[in-house]
């Protein structure tokens, strides 16, 4: 009997501390909905009935003083509270324009409501609470945020950007897309009638505020009638760090390939101070030759697409292609274009563009390949390119198995 007692006691005793615990720390995260129970409206995890509400942004010359003084709490006040949050934050640190909210109660009937809790939003996602309504505390908080996944279809009618924001989706999917196939589709000369498809999280705070889009997962993008798949998928775990890979673990961060031929030999290298017995004089060479077969197949080093097809006396047969905004290469002296290749043809790396020859000024049969930085010709073999690794072979099976459901959605997406 004696012991239930202090069973109870201990209850009581614990649910006490608990309660206390509860009205001098605010609860993270919202009320779990109930409609048993009487939901008290709360800002910010205040009781909204127990406070005079005053929402405001930071003034220009405003500072956390001033506020709490236009409000009537005592200087001497503020300079303690300010004090004992220094640690935790500096009020120095409050930017113009970031809404704030103040919580104000009177401290007797007939006194004027002064300030207890300063609240303050540094960006949508990130506040501060400086609590004084008796011992003066700071707490760094974080809203819930909610992610609802999206799917979305674009037909590209004008641009990019336009026929993103024509269907209500945010910019930032432009400059997505813009990132993750920056070596595979010219965004500069996408074509009526491409189109692309994307998974993405929609990012709300509160459930209810929308403030953006997180990552891609997946998109495929259909670029001149052919079909760029882009997966993200973890590089490094431990340090966070993303990749896009296309269906078959391949990077879309396409280095160049060292050589448009399969085989050959370089004959002869960029060389600006090339001297030519035939004229007697320097005449620079600004490609580099490559020497095979007549017949060899020449492969685009690159995706891009085909900007120039044609015939000059000293190209001979010749193709250009434009990969992206800074880099074009150009392949001469083919014996014959390959089949069904035209200007406007979007070419993957690797694809066949066209075969040696010596057509045009050629002593024997060799493609002279060109590498064009930002409409200049510079030595392709010395060009630093951006590192491009595929997924590795032993993690192959686990992201092909990973991207499947992916795919699948895309797939479905209409
Ligand atoms: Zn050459």
């Amino acid at each position: 009997m004696k012991k239930s007692l202090i069973w109870i006691g201990i209850l009581i005793i614990s649910l006490a501390a608990c309660q206390h615990k509860q009205s001098k720390t605010p609860p993270s995260g919202p009320e779990k909905k109930d409609s048993t129970v009487k939901v008290i409206a709360k800002i910010y995890d205040y009781p909204k009935n127990q406070f005079l509400i005053t929402k405001d942004t930071i003034a220009p010359n405003d500072t956390f003083g001033k506020i709490l003084s236009n409000f009537h709490l005592p200087y001497s006040t503020i300079y303690q509270i300010t004090q004992k949050i220094k640690d935790n934050f500096d009020v120095k640190n409050i930017k113009t324009g970031r809404p704030y909210v103040l919580l104000s109660k009177q401290d007797s009937l007939d006194s004027l409501p002064r300030p207890k809790v300063f609240i303050y939003q540094q960006d949508p996602i990130h506040y501060t609470v400086i609590d004084f309504q008796d011992s003066v505390k700071v707490w760094h908080k974080t809203k819930k945020i909610t992610k609802k996944r999206k799917t979305a279809y674009v037909n590209i009618q004008k641009s990019l950007y336009q026929d993103i924001a024509d269907h209500h989706l945010s910019p930032k999917l432009a400059m997505e897309l813009n990132n993750i196939y920056a070596w595979t589709v010219d965004f500069f000369h996408l074509n009526k009638g491409d189109s692309f498809k994307v998974i993405y999280d929609d990012i709300y705070i509160d459930d209810t505020t929308y403030v953006g889009i997180g990552p891609i997962y997946a998109a495929e993008f259909n670029y001149g009638n052919r079909p760029f798949y882009a997966f993200r998928y973890p590089t490094d775990t431990i340090h966070q760090i993303f990749d896009y890979f296309d269906e078959e673990g391949r990077t879309l961060r396409k280095q160049f390939l060292k050589a448009p031929l399969k085989f050959g030999r370089i004959s002869s290298r960029y060389n600006l101070r090339r001297f030519i017995k035939y004229y007697g004089r320097i005449k620079p060479h600004l490609g580099t030759d490559f020497a095979a077969p007549t017949g060899t197949p020449i492969m685009s080093t690159a995706n891009g697409t085909i900007i120039k097809k044609g015939y000059t006396s000293g190209n001979g047969n010749y193709i250009k292609i434009r990969h992206n905004a800074t880099y074009s290469t150009q392949y001469l002296h083919m014996s014959r274009f390959a089949k069904g290749i035209h200007v406007g043809s979007v070419v993957k790396q690797g694809e066949i563009i066209g075969y040696v020859g010596s057509t045009g000024h050629a002593s024997g049969p060799h493609v002279c390949y060109r590498f064009w930085k930002n409409g200049r010709q510079v030595d392709a073999l010395k060009e630093k390119m951006p590192p491009a690794k595929p997924i590795d072979s032993t993690l192959l099976p686990q992201y092909l198995e990973y991207i499947k459901p992916y795919q699948k959605q895309l797939d479905s997406i209409l």
